[in-house]
């Protein structure tokens, strides 16, 4: 995702600090951010904020954490968390390959990646967020029943991560190769799923444990 760069972003994100970390302050002490303790969920990528703001309004019994590591990006989730007035969303500017020195072992209950950059390139491999090297951090933050959900239109790295995960040892609950034939009401379409899906991609999901 490309987004203009603001100068003013890391000043209004700053203004903003008690719904946004943008120094890692808070890392391994997120859960104190909380009004009420109970599960975390966390997204990976939030790009505009879309699918973590709506699924925060839905579940208040749930904490959110958005990790996105674009501050210009991030300002417009910021927006929707004030306007929205949630008190059970946190926002993280951080690259998650940083993960495991923020959140401490077994803190997360569910982790989201929703149309994650593809990476075609073999050289890029690494960057991919289904890489095992992400899975490893994964796993570690993750409680031990915890979950693993992710969606695409991109059929090369829906087929990456299934071969990935596999190889992982991971335990697949759920594979769907077509999210919108027969919607459920839970899914939230996030923006990328907008545009793909308005050109008649697919879209894909899956759902997996440790
Ligand atoms: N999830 C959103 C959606 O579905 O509309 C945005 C998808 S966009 C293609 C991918 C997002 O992931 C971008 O906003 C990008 O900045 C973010 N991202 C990519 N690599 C990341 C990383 N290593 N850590 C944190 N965010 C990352």
């Amino acid at each position: 995702m490309r987004m203009r760069n603001k100068p003013w972003a890391l000043d209004f994100l700053s203004e903003h600090k008690s719904f946004i970390d943008i120094d890692e302050s808070h890392q391994l002490d997120i859960t104190s951010r909380f009004k009420k303790q109970q599960p975390i969920h966390l997204e990976i990528g939030t790009g505009m904020g879309r699918f973590i703001t709506t699924l925060a309004k839905r579940h208040p019994e749930i904490n959110f954490v958005g990790v996105e590591l674009d501050k210009n990006i991030m300002i417009r989730v910021v927006e929707k968390a004030i306007e929205m007035e949630l008190d059970n969303l946190q926002l993280v500017l951080l690259d998650a390959n940083h993960l495991r020195d923020y959140f401490n072992a077994d803190e997360v209950s569910h982790i989201y990646l929703n149309f994650s950059d593809p990476w075609p390139k073999n050289r890029h491999e690494k960057r991919r967020l289904t890489h095992k090297n992400f899975l490893k951090q994964y796993k570690e933050i993750l409680k031990v029943d915890g979950m693993l959900q992710f969606k695409t239109d991109n059929r090369g790295l829906f087929e990456f991560s299934l071969e990935h995960l596999n190889n992982f040892g991971m335990k697949f609950h759920e594979i769907n190769l077509n999210v919108h034939e027969m919607e459920s009401p839970e899914n939230i379409r996030t923006e990328y799923e907008d545009k793909f899906s308005s050109r008649g991609n697919l879209i894909y999901q899956l759902k997996a444990s440790f």
